[in-house]
């Protein structure tokens, strides 16, 4: 585990080190509390530290309220080092955000099983951050095709309005909705229904592009979000995912089964303002076209800032 100390007594801070590297800490020796803090705003920096109380610049007290004031993700754990022994004292460090102290001189044993403390709370937090992680992870997928569900693809799209707002460029939005499902949950029974789905999102989702995202949308529609603004290579990208479907049949417990999606995708140009909901109004209106235009299509439309009703304003 690596570990940062902060001393300006260089003997005091070469001794401390040697032993904790003899105790199998990666240690980073600091000569003075700014150059400690520093260190801590990096990226991977130690999660234990152990700061001397009293040093230049930043004294171990304000580096530990600094510390608390950015409520670090994994946890910091501080262990102050103090001559003093007053019992203000200790309550003022452990005000100032320490977990725990040890005055000097210290009997290397102390400061060892205290430290064995600090490492147990530090892999804690780690555990509860990594479980609550793996939670979210859980709850913004799918749970039959593992895509983004709903509620989290629409979070994607949100974000992606956002920064394609604010970077002067457009978006569009697809929805892939498959022809005549259930005649397969019909013909071959519901399981063979959720092969297909699976089947499904998996082969689109690896034709898109990384920068792409997809998510379950509903039932057999999955909504496909992508940055490209020139209708033509819309359509293009479009027209690949649908190839990609309807070229090959899908492997099924039942056989392989010929499977086609309908496209329909809004188009934001780089100039027009529009929320997520009217852009998705718009896919569904050329989703609709392509249903009603045989199926086993792409259609796209391109929407502006004029309010819904009077969408779509352009066809391509
Ligand atoms: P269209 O070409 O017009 O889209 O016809 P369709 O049959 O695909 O559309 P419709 O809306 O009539 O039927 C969709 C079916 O999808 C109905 C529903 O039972 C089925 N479905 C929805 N979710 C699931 C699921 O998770 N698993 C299975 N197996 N079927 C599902
Ligand atoms: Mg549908
Ligand atoms: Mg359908």
């Amino acid at each position: 585990m690596k570990l940062l100390i902060a001393d300006d007594d260089r003997v005091s801070c070469l001794k401390l080190a040697s032993l904790l590297e003899k105790w199998g800490y990666e240690v980073l020796a600091c000569e003075n509390g700014n150059e400690a803090w520093e260190r801590v705003q990096e990226k991977d920096s130690p999660s234990i530290l152990i700061l001397d109380w009293m040093m230049p610049g930043l004294s171990g007290l304000d580096i530990c309220r600094k510390v608390r004031e950015q409520a670090r993700e994994p946890y910091t754990y501080i262990l102050l080092l103090t001559s003093r022994t007053d019992k203000d004292d200790i309550i003022q460090g452990m005000d100032a955000g320490a977990d725990d102290y040890i005055t000097k001189p210290f009997y290397p044993h102390e400061l060892e099983v205290r430290l064995r403390a600090g490492q147990r709370i530090v892999g804690l937090n780690r555990e509860l951050l990594a479980a609550r992680n793996a939670l979210k992870e859980q709850a913004s997928r799918d749970a039959l095709t593992g895509l983004l569900n709903r509620r989290a693809i629409m979070e994607r799209l949100d974000q992606e309005m956002v920064r394609r707002t604010r970077q002067g460029k457009g978006l569009c939005v697809g929805i892939m909705d498959i022809d005549h499902f259930k005649k397969v949950n019909d013909t071959y029974g519901h399981n063979v229904g959720d092969e297909v789905l699976l089947g499904t999102a998996q082969r689109i989702q690896a034709a898109l592009r990384p920068y792409d995202s997809i998510g379950r949308y509903g039932g057999e529609e999955f909504l496909i979000i992508m940055a490209d603004t020139s209708c033509d290579e819309t359509y293009k990208h479009f027209e690949r995912l649908r190839r990609t479907l309807a070229d090959l049949p899908l492997e099924t417990g039942k056989g392989p089964i010929a499977i086609t999606a309908s496209f329909g995708v809004g188009m934001s140009g780089s100039d027009q303002s529009i929320e997520p909901e009217q852009l998705i109004g718009i896919a569904d209106i050329a989703l609709y076209k392509a249903k009603e235009r045989g199926r086993n299509r792409v259609e796209v439309e391109e929407g502006g800032s004029r309010p819904a009703e009077q969408q779509p304003k352009k066809t391509c």
